[in-house]
């Protein structure tokens, strides 16, 4: 199907991306234009009318890469998820990263499919937002003004994951003493989009865990962290029983959000199985 036509520009640096982002109007942003592209179809297929530009982020290098600084682990908005796979520096209990990116759709979608793409697109059934909320990233973001903002994934998708903003990097601190467990369910085997994404992060302390931080995406809800269930874990001695004994002290509504039967039940399977991974790991 032929697009709608629209002027594209491929700004060559972030700069002249603000610039341009702020003096176009009906303008919208592609980083790998996986989604984009089908939605701009979409819209034509409804009727609907489609943005006069599209505003390319690929040329900007102020976008691309991942590098470590001073204890921070540095993922920039244009970084691809076939790129965090191959990146060495995802070693260590920061390989979550590489899981979750080796899972995400199929080889052609992994190699367009941004990191910033996919936490500022606002589908649900996408899975670093959960990663991004359980390892506490900083989540950067240059205003229209040239201003930059920093916002925590926590606070960033409580609100809905909304933004008139340039994404530009996530900053993790990395914390190698931290034990890490991630669960993901797809949904179909045929095109593979997640039903559920949970990241579990917390730290070993005597017989305890302290520190825990448990993020989920029931791809209804943007990703978010269930407190009650971090607070149970926090407050309980490590044992054999946790995982099932957890399972009565879930936050039921994130659960139950349009939640069916089989998808209830997944999230259980999902967090028992993670919080078995982390005792065995302790
Ligand atoms: C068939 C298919 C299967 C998929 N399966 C999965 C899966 O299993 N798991 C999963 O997690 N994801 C999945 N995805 C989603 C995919 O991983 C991408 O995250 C998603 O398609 C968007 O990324 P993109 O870089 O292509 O963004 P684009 O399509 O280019 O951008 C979409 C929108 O995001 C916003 N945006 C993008 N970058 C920025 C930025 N830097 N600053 C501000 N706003 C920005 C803009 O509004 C833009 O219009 C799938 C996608 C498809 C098409």
């Amino acid at each position: 199907m032929l697009l709608n036509p629209f002027t594209f520009h491929a700004p060559k640096s972030l700069s002249q991306a603000v610039d341009l982002y702020s003096s176009l109007e009906n303008v919208k942003l592609q980083a790998g234009g996986t989604f984009l592209l089908n939605n701009l179809k979409l819209l034509k297929r409804k009727g609907v009318k489609t943005p006069k530009h599209i505003l390319s982020l690929k040329k900007a290098p102020e976008l691309k890469g991942i590098f470590e600084e001073g204890g921070m682990l540095i993922i920039k908005a244009m970084t691809t998820m076939n790129e965090l796979f191959d990146s060495p520096l995802l070693t260590g209990n920061m390989d979550v990263l590489k899981v979750a990116a080796k899972n995400i759709g199929t080889s052609q979608i992994r190699n367009m499919a941004t990191v910033g793409g996919n936490l500022t697109c606002r589908y649900t059934w996408t899975e670093m937002p959960a990663i991004m909320v359980g390892l506490d990233a900083d989540l950067y973001f240059t205003g229209q003004d040239g201003k930059q903002e920093i916002l925590s994934a926590e606070e960033f998708f409580k609100a809905s994951a909304k933004t008139d903003k340039i994404f530009t990097h996530a900053a993790i601190k990395k914390d190698p003493q931290a034990l890490i467990a991630y669960r993901r369910v797809k949904k179909t085997p045929h095109l593979d989009i997640p039903l559920l994404s949970l990241l579990i992060k917390t730290n070993p302390d005597g017989k305890k865990f302290k520190n825990t931080r448990v993020a989920i995406n029931n791809c209804v809800a943007f990703g978010q962290r269930d407190g009650k269930l971090e607070s149970f874990i926090d407050q309980s001695t490590r044992s054999k029983t946790l995982a099932q004994e957890a399972l009565n002290h879930l936050d039921e509504p994130i659960y139950d959000v349009r939640g069916s039967d089989y998808k209830k039940h997944i999230s259980r399977v999902a967090i028992k199985d993670a919080i078995a991974g982390l005792m065995e790991k302790s």
